[in-house]
C-alpha cells in the first residue's frame, strides 16, 4: 500500500510543479498576444477606439464571448489574427448596447478572399456579393468577403460597413422574419411610425434626394442593413442629415454612437 501512496504523492507533487511552471509562461503569452489584440482595434476599429477605458474592456469581452461561440473558418485563405478581430467587432458593434445577446442560429462565419456568386463561386466574372447570411443547407452559417470584411473598416469606407450590415440582418432575423422590422428589440410604438420613415425615405433615395446608398430600396430589410451602417460608421453625419431615422436607431440598438 505504502508505495502506492508515495507513487500518488510523487505524482501529485510533480503535476503541480509541471503546472505552477506553465501557467506564469502562459500567461505571460496571454498577455503579449492581448497587447496585439488590443493595437490592431486600436489600428483598425474605430468604434473601439472611441470608448473610454471601461467601454473598451466591455468590448474586449464580448469580443472574447463571440469568438468563444463562432468558429471562422478561411475558404481557401488563411485568416489572421485581424479577420478575427474585425468579424468579432462587427458582430459586437451593433449588440454593444445590450445586457447581454447571443447570436442564436450562427456557428461559423466562412471568410472567402474576394466577392462571390450565389453558388459560392469566387473567380471569374458575375461575382458582386460581398456577404451574405445562410439560409437552407447554409442555415447557422455567414460567409463575408474578406476584402470587403477589411474594406469596411478602412478609413475610406465611408458609411458602408459589410460586415455590419450582414450582422444587423441577424438581429433583424432573430424575430424569425428578416423583414427590417427587428420586433424584438425595437418598441412597439415604435414599429408603424419606422415603417412609414422606411417608405418616405426610399421614395427620397428614387427620386435622388437623398446620400443613403441606394442599395437600400431593395426591400426593407435592406434599408434596415444599410442605414445601420450608416448609423454606426457615420454617426454624425447620419445624425445631422436623417435625425428621425437617427433616433429609432438609437432606440432600437440602445446605443448613440454620434458625438452629441
Ligand atoms: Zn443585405
Amino acid at each position: 500500500m505504502m508505495p502506492y501512496l508515495i507513487l500518488t504523492a510523487a505524482l501529485l507533487i510533480a503535476l503541480y510543479f509541471i503546472f505552477r511552471k506553465r501557467a506564469p509562461g502562459k500567461a505571460m503569452v496571454t498577455v503579449a498576444e492581448e497587447a496585439k489584440d488590443k493595437n490592431l482595434l486600436l489600428q483598425h476599429v474605430a468604434y473601439y477606439k472611441n470608448l473610454d477605458d471601461t467601454g473598451r474592456l466591455k468590448f474586449e469581452g464580448l469580443l472574447q464571448d463571440f469568438l468563444q461561440d463562432v468558429r471562422i473558418e478561411g475558404i481557401e485563405i488563411e485568416i489572421e489574427p485581424l479577420d478575427r478581430l474585425l468579424v468579432a467587432s462587427s458582430a459586437v458593434i451593433p449588440v454593444f448596447g445590450f445586457d447581454h445577446w447571443k447570436y442564436k442560429n450562427l456557428s461559423s462565419v466562412l471568410l472567402y478572399p474576394d466577392t462571390f456568386n450565389k453558388d459560392f463561386q469566387f473567380e471569374g466574372g458575375d461575382r458582386n456579393i460581398m456577404g451574405m447570411v445562410g439560409t437552407g443547407y447554409m442555415n447557422g452559417q455567414m460567409i463575408l468577403s474578406r476584402s470587403a470584411l477589411r474594406q469596411g473598416f478602412s478609413p475610406q469606407a465611408g458609411k458602408e460597413n459589410t460586415a455590419i450590415h450582414e450582422f444587423v440582418h441577424l438581429l433583424d432575423k432573430s424575430d424569425g422574419a428578416t423583414d427590417g422590422i427587428p420586433e424584438n428589440l425595437m418598441p412597439h410604438q415604435y414599429i408603424i411610425p419606422w415603417v412609414k420613415m422606411i417608405h418616405q425615405e426610399i421614395s427620397r433615395i428614387e427620386h435622388g434626394k437623398s446620400d443613403i446608398n441606394p442599395y437600400a430600396v431593395t426591400n426593407e430589410a435592406e434599408f434596415f442593413a444599410v442605414v445601420s451602417e450608416y448609423f454606426f460608421e457615420k454617426p454624425n453625419q447620419f445624425k445631422e442629415k436623417h435625425p428621425e431615422l437617427y433616433q429609432v436607431l438609437t432606440v432600437t440598438f440602445s446605443q448613440e454612437p454620434a458625438d452629441s
